[in-house]
């Protein structure tokens, strides 16, 4: 089952989400399956609950996709229960990203080239394991999404003030996407 995914302007990719007990969802499996549907279905290499509206410590990667860039990548596809970050080290490097959430923009975001974290798999196993390269990039993207942040938090002021409108536009559903998307400020019947 694939959900629509939440557009940027919407206050639950604002909140910083709730970690879960396994005994809360005893259906998280199918709930990750869909995840990777919704996410597969809109050309992305990661997602978070938040941006299907749920407000759980919760996100999906797959960057199998960049396995001719990383040979690392193959077959890398995880779930991230609960995740917190223990540690982030290393040169800050740009990489263009985009966001399931904010269609039609892409802008070079700096970050920490390795990310340690903490969290559960979707069989409720514990890890604590470092990511480095394009895995990094995206777990950190992803997390950010779970602490209520977006990729545009972290441009300049004018960057950001020139791309205010698209992202006005967004939240009112005034563009183009080839995915369902829920938007928030979009009038009644869209
Ligand atoms: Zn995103």
């Amino acid at each position: 089952m694939k959900f629509p995914i939440v557009a940027y302007g919407d206050p639950v990719l604002r909140r910083k989400a709730t970690a879960i007990e396994p005994d809360e969802y005893p259906h998280i499996k199918e709930l990750i399956e869909n995840m990777f549907e919704t996410m597969y279905a809109a050309r992305g290499v990661g997602l978070a609950a938040p941006q299907i509206g749920i407000s759980m410590r919760l996100f999906v990667v797959d960057a199998s996709v960049f396995e001719d860039e990383d040979p690392s990548l193959k077959g890398f596809k995880k779930a991230f229960i609960n995740a917190i970050i223990l540690e982030e080290s290393g040169e800050e490097w740009a990489f263009n990203e985009g966001c399931l959430s904010i269609p039609d923009i892409r802008e070079d975001i700096y970050r920490k080239a390795t990310v340690k974290l903490s969290y559960y798999d979707e069989d409720w196993k514990h890890h604590e394991e470092s990511f480095s390269g394009l895995a990094a990039r995206i777990i950190q993207h992803e997390y950010d999404h779970i602490e209520g942040k977006l990729f545009t938090d972290k441009l300049s002021p004018l960057r950001r003030r020139l791309i205010e409108k698209k992202l006005n536009d967004i939240s009112k559903g005034v563009v183009e996407v080839e995915y369902k998307m829920k938007f928030p400020a979009a009038k009644k019947g869209r």
